[in-house]
């Protein structure tokens, strides 16, 4: 069957294609450009309105959508920016202006380097409904840019049990360790019962 990703984040896509070792077409290219508004109040909710408007725009039937909602929370501000990790610096921010955000506010505060961990979302909505799992990387920010590696916050996060940011780190290692990569490892054997 014919899996769809629920988002058109180039990083996202490009991470989900390695770890599920199969295609995955972003939806976009079926579906175009559509306006999802993530009114959920949790990851798990936000998951589940992107797999099932995408589900739903398609015509329903025997698609496989996937959608993943995740982000960075930083308890030290107090759980910030959570699941607003995408637009913290402001609606339509990019990726560097998140990073500059999260280090002025890290700044202002006088922290150079504090406990975070980013949560990843995964629903998977299907003709026999909608199933959810969830994936965590537990590890710390810093106040500074190192590496050009990843995506997102991923310059700025050192994992749990390392001394470099997953900017710096070989790709492989997150794909390892990451929120991702436990949140897909569990949507595989959903997927295997699905199919
Ligand atoms: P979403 O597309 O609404 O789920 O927003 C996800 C946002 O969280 C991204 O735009 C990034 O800012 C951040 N994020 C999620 N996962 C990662 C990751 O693996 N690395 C870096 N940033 C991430």
């Amino acid at each position: 069957m014919k899996l769809i990703l629920a988002s058109n984040n180039p990083g996202k896509v490009a991470e989900f294609q390695d770890l599920l070792g199969r295609s995955i077409i972003p939806y976009k290219e079926v579906l175009g450009t559509m306006e999802i508004v993530e009114s959920g109040s949790t990851f798990k909710e936000n998951a589940i309105i992107k797999a099932q408007r995408v589900y739903e725009a398609l015509g329903k039937g025997d698609w496989i959508v996937l959608s993943d909602d995740s982000g960075l929370s930083v308890p030290a501000l107090g759980g910030a920016p959570g699941i607003f990790s995408a637009r913290y610096a402001g609606p339509g921010a990019s990726d560097a202006q998140n990073r500059e955000k999260l280090i002025e506010e890290l700044r202002q505060r006088g922290i150079k380097r504090t406990p975070a961990y980013y949560t990843a979302a995964i629903a998977i909505a299907t003709k026999d409904g909608i199933f959810t799992t969830h994936g965590w990387m537990w590890g710390e920010v810093i106040d500074e840019v190192r590496g050009s590696g990843g995506f997102g916050y991923d310059p700025l996060f050192i994992p749990e049990g390392y001394d470099q940011t997953l900017g710096e780190l070989d790709p492989k290692i997150k794909g390892a360790i990451s929120h991702r990569a436990k949140a897909i490892e569990l949507a595989k054997i959903q997927l295997g019962v699905l199919e």
